[in-house]
């Protein structure tokens, strides 16, 4: 089978893979489609350590084709997904507190192990989540990492329904940011770009004020405009957004981290006591996010722009991704009915 494996030159190489067989708990999916999130990029550049020979992909739908002894959560047929919480201990403070996605033996697709964007997945079938009828494959790839991370990360924030949520990036995952936060959380959203196409995209979206980080100073604009956001949530991967967002928020906000830049923000800690500002990192989601993330999506609150795209073009997508041309997500399509 096709896989996008990680080379040593910080590069992807399409190859031919076989499978080991399934163990106990495992089921074997046959990918239908992978979305590409930029922490695939970090993945590959080496921006986490050198992960040569990694099949990469934490975005992925698959049909199970077989599944392992002892499996009683998946059968053949069903559609489930790939993603970066790929599986937990089971037994730590963690896994039992909620907070699955910080276990320390946590395993990670496309990361510590082998991922989705190849034709064939093992997953470990107790935290492969079921896709619900209606919600289309690429759609569903998209919400494995991009939609779970944010739908997370604006319930981090606590935002209020009518409060302002300011949102840095609107990239893959910024865009569903924007859409969670506006049609679940019925929150109002000022978008934060340094890219005019995508803040005319984070527009149709819906978004109640934009503004380009570049060109205006974004942290003065929103605290004019709304007296400073009630919260922030910071997917933009530049360290100038996290201390902006820092100064748009008003008094006793929350501003949640998720994008990863590999590198460090400055914290003006007077600001951060006198005014009582939290900022808090969030990672992915747990695998009950993610079922509630997909049912949103599958009753159509929240509408993924995705492009299908072959396998072939992984490194394409890359040079793309790093050029700023990508509107919503890109998607390999692995042609699977
Ligand atoms: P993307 O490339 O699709 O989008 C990034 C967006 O940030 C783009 O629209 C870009 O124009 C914008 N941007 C760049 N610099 C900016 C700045 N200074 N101010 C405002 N916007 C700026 O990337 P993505 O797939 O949405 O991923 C974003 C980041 O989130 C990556 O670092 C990724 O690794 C990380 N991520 C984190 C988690 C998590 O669990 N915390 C999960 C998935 C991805
Ligand atoms: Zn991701
Ligand atoms: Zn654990």
């Amino acid at each position: 089978m096709k896989a996008a494996v990680v080379n040593s030159h910080h590069h992807v190489d399409v190859v031919d893979k076989k499978l080991r067989p399934l163990e106990h708990g495992e089921a074997l999916l046959s990918m239908e489609c992978c979305g590409v999130c930029h922490t695939d990029l970090h993945v590959k550049n080496g921006d986490f350590g050198d992960k040569t020979g990694v099949i990469l992909g934490h975005e992925g739908i698959g049909v199970v084709k077989q599944i392992g002894p002892g499996v009683s959560s998946l059968k053949v047929g069903d559609r489930a997904s790939v993603a970066w919480f790929f599986e937990g201990c089971g037994h730590c403070e963690y896994c039992t507190s909620g907070n699955e996605t910080l276990c320390r033996n946590v395993k990670n697709a496309g990361y510590t192990v082998d991922g989705g964007m190849a034709e064939e997945c093992i997953v470990v079938a107790d935290y492969a989540v079921k896709v619900p009828d209606g919600l289309d494959s690429a759609a569903a790839s998209s919400v494995t990492c991009a939609g779970v991370t944010t739908y997370k990360a604006v319930k981090v924030s606590d935002i209020k329904p009518g409060q302002w949520i300011a949102i840095y990036g609107l990239g893959g995952l910024g865009n569903l940011a924007l859409q969670y936060a506006k049609n679940v959380f019925n929150a109002k959203v000022i978008a934060v770009d340094v890219n005019d196409n995508q803040l005319a995209f984070a527009k149709e979206m819906g978004a109640d004020l934009v503004i380009n980080s570049r060109t205006e100073d974004a942290a003065k604009f929103i605290q004019e405009k709304t007296g400073g956001a009630h919260a922030a949530v910071v997917t933009a991967v530049a360290k100038a957004a996290f201390n902006s967002a820092v100064d748009a928020v008003r008094a006793g906000a929350r501003v949640v981290a998720v994008g990863l830049p590999p590198e460090s923000m400055s914290l003006d800690i007077p600001r951060l006591v006198l005014d009582g500002i939290q900022v808090v990192g969030s990672l992915v989601g747990t695998r009950k996010d993610l079922t509630e993330a997909f049912q949103f999506a599958a009753e159509g609150k929240v509408v993924p722009k995705v492009t299908r795209r072959p396998i072939e073009d992984i490194n394409t997508i890359f040079e793309e991704m790093e050029q700023g041309k990508i509107q919503g997500r890109m998607v390999i399509d692995f042609g699977q009915k």
